[in-house]
């Protein structure tokens, strides 16, 4: 199979790039709930799809299968993720070459969260620290790689400043990545922020803005907690009136972003990027509501 296009080289383009977010899932079933998903957002024709890596066990192993699934079975240009925790630099290299000889070319590259139950992140024992140090472990390894990075427009919330986070995303884009994708938002404002502190720092590559069309307030509350991402007082306010009436709430959800997206889109942004939550029905209605 050839290998896939660098990411970079679609957003030399100059187009808005629109991507979807898959996660692995727990067990076989819900590979096959996973297919469905994607062969019905394969009419929407993302530009390239990416698959979230575990924070340990089996779902990493998840994580290659369906990076084949989609790339093999759909067709997607497809960028795995890959982080830090639990692997020595041995292993990380190990990984990436088996990520290379499979065909893949762009890779997330994180440090991820300490796993569940661990308060702070400890690299593992001969392992990485940053992000930064696996961007340029990877690019090492494989000049060829296109690397994304994970970058904050609300703070990382381990980092002591704003100013401490933005010059750990320099370091990340100086060690060789070439495009930044953000924490989910919901206020447009904060990503245009972000990108200006950025260009002043000298960040010149793309910032793909991730948005995630709200499913239910309680676990948009939780990710946002946990995250450190403002949730605008207007948009707690409409889905308090939904109640836990789901498709209200999904309905008001995808409206939000949506109306995130056409200005983000008309502001100039590179694209974006859709935590789709493996589903499809909120990816669908967007590439529909952004068609007309
Ligand atoms: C687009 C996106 C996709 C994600 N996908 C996944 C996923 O698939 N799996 C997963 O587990 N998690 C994922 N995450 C979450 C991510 O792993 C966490 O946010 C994690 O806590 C930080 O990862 P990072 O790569 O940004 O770390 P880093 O860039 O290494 O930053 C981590 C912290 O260290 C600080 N720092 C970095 N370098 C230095 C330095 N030299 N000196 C001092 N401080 C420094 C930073 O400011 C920050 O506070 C994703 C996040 C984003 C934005």
């Amino acid at each position: 199979m050839t290998p896939d296009l660098p990411i970079a080289e679609l957003f030399a383009q100059q187009r808005p790039l629109r991507s979807l977010e898959f996660f692995p899932p727990k067990d076989d079933a819900g590979v096959e709930t996973l297919r469905a998903t994607a062969g019905a957002l394969r009419r929407m024709n993302p530009d390239f799809v990416s698959v979230t890596y575990g924070a340990g066990g089996s779902t990493r192993e998840r994580t290659a299968q369906v990076s084949e699934i989609l790339r093999g079975e759909f067709g997607f240009t497809v960028m795995p993720h890959l982080t830090c925790v639990g692997h020595s630099r041995a292993d990380l290299s190990e990984i990436a070459d088996r990520i290379h000889t499979g065909g893949f070319r762009n890779i997330m590259t994180l440090r991820g969260d300490p796993p569940k139950g661990e308060a702070t992140f400890t690299p593992y024992k001969d392992g990485l620290r940053y992000a930064s140090d696996l961007v340029a472990l990877l690019k090492s390894r494989h000049a060829d790689f296109c690397l994304g990075v994970g970058g904050y427009p609300e703070k990382h919330p381990e980092a002591p400043s704003a100013e401490a986070d933005l010059a750990n995303l320099k370091r990340k884009v100086d060690a060789g990545a070439s495009f930044v994708t953000t924490q989910l938002f919901f206020d447009n404002a904060v990503y245009y922020r972000f990108v200006e502190r950025c260009r002043s720092a000298g960040i010149t590559v793309p910032i793909v803005p991730g948005i995630m069309p709200v499913l239910s307030l309680k676990q948009i509350q939780r990710f946002t907690a946990m995250c450190g991402t403002a949730l605008p007082q207007k948009l707690i306010t409409r889905l308090e009136v939904a109640a836990e009436n789901t498709e209200v709430v999904e309905t008001i959800g995808i409206d939000w972003a949506l109306t995130q997206i056409r200005d983000l889109l008309a502001q100039g942004a590179p694209g974006y990027h859709i935590y789709i939550m493996n589903r499809a029905k909120g990816a669908l209605t967007l590439a529909a509501g952004l068609a007309a």
